[in-house]
């Protein structure tokens, strides 16, 4: 049996910042994970599932390295975020109004993987175990003893980062509140006639908004589906909408899946051809508690939420970068870093916040899904006026901008 400080459950997006933000404190950590990563190369397509990173998730990817490999591969910079329901109320964030040169990037969710675990495979105080998954967790006052499918190994922390269905959730018999939005969300990664644009925009509608997310096209020109073309780009389409609709949509070959694009998205799309198409449901969890006796929870374990603003692994960050913070502050003041007193400093960081940006999605989903046309001038009429009016335009635009980019 070997004994780790801390041990990972779950290697995705926040489950490796997790163990490359410990290990950066001298503490000897292992990460589990089901699935090996695949490797890079040009001649992959568009991974289905991207995020919008907001600034401080790029910071943090810096400082545990896996920028500059995300950089050297694929992430499309966008600088200004256009919102709107009715053509007249179009409000548009830009990234010069916070002096910023961009507001974030899209990037393939494989790839920040991918990045964080090329910079697990080099540091020496992390151990990975994978393809490798948990069965059985067993909690006792001094340490955590994991059964894995091939090996028993203990800890004096378990992290729990294995998504929004977490095995270690409910081993260890934290409940959750949630509730399933009445939408789906599909994605659809296009070729667009525009060139690679600067932009993401959505249009809502009461069904559920419409989403354009640039993606980038570098090393995907050298392929021969792609077009060499540099009046073309690329772009992930979210369409939200009724479970039934989104099921129907799903059954579409891509040739009827575009032509419906073409009828239900703005104009401004320009002509597209469909590559590839996928649809999630959505539901918003909320753990009861992210910490019980030496294990702790993180990302999509602890929390998910509507994506219609793209928050949810930047919220899996801030989870990640808070954890850091507090236990780095232990080790420094010679307290037990492992302690219940650190893990609930841990959770009261961050619980409001993950609860803020969740209640404002639901707000902002249950504001523009309700179907009475008072409501519908009414929030046209606001967007109008903040847009219209410099001081509220200054004042609330760009302190909602700094907020979604966390700075
Ligand atoms: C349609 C859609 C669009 C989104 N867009 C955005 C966006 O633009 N921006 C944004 O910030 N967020 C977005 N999100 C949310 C984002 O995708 C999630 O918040 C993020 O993937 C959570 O990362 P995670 O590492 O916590 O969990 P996951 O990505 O679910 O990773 C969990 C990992 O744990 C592993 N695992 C699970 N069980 C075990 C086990 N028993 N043993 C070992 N390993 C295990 C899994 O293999 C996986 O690798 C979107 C979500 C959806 C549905």
């Amino acid at each position: 049996m070997v004994d780790f400080d801390c041990v990972v459950i779950g290697g995705g997006m926040v489950g490796a910042a997790s163990a490359l933000a410990l290990a950066e404190q001298g503490l000897q950590v292992a990460v589990v994970e089901k699935y090996q990563p695949q490797h890079f190369s040009s001649e992959q397509t568009l991974d289905m599932r991207v995020s919008a990173i907001s600034l401080a998730s790029q910071y943090l990817l810096e400082q545990l390295g896996a920028w500059q490999h995300i950089k050297q591969w694929r992430a499309c910079p966008y600088e200004r975020l256009g919102v709107w329901e009715q053509e007249f109320s179009y409000t548009e964030f830009n990234a010069k109004d916070i002096e910023q040169a961009h507001l974030g990037h899209i990037v393939e969710n494989r790839l920040i993987q991918l990045a964080l675990w090329k910079q697990i495979a080099n540091h020496s105080n992390i151990t990975s175990f994978c393809p490798e998954n948990l069965t059985h967790l067993a909690q006792d006052s001094s340490k955590v003893t994991l059964t894995l499918s091939q090996q028993v190994v203990t800890a004096k922390l378990v992290i729990g980062a294995d998504g929004a269905n977490s095995h270690v959730r409910r081993l260890i018999n934290i409940g959750v509140t949630a509730w399933d939005y009445q939408q789906s969300a599909m994605l659809i990664n296009v070729e667009t006639t525009c060139a690679q644009q600067n932009i993401t925009w959505q249009q809502f509608y009461p069904t559920g908004p419409v989403a354009f997310l640039p993606l980038s096209k570098k090393s995907l020109i050298q392929q021969r589906q792609f077009k060499q073309d540099q009046s073309t780009g690329y772009a992930s389409l979210v369409w939200y909408h009724h479970k039934d609709e989104i099921k129907r949509l799903s059954a579409l070959t891509n040739a009827q899946l575009q032509m419906e694009v073409l009828a239900h998205f703005p104009k401004r799309l320009g002509d597209i051809r469909v590559i590839d198409k996928a649809a999630f449901p959505l539901t918003r969890r909320h753990a009861n508690s992210y910490q019980k006796e030496r294990v702790l929870l993180v990302g999509d374990a602890a929390h998910t939420i509507n994506p219609m603003a793209g928050q949810g692994v930047n919220l899996g960050f801030k989870d990640v970068k808070a954890l850091q913070e507090v236990i780095a502050l232990a080790i420094a003041d010679g307290r037990c870093w492992h302690n219940a007193k650190v893990l609930a400093e841990y959770e009261n960081l961050r619980r409001k916040d993950n609860l803020l940006m969740q209640t404002t999605m639901d707000a902002l989903y249950l504001s523009f899904s309700h179907p009475s046309s008072i409501f519908k001038v009414l929030r046209n009429l606001s967007l109008f006026t903040i847009n219209k009016l410099p001081l509220l335009n200054s004042v609330i635009k760009n302190k909602a901008l700094k907020y979604a980019c966390g700075i």
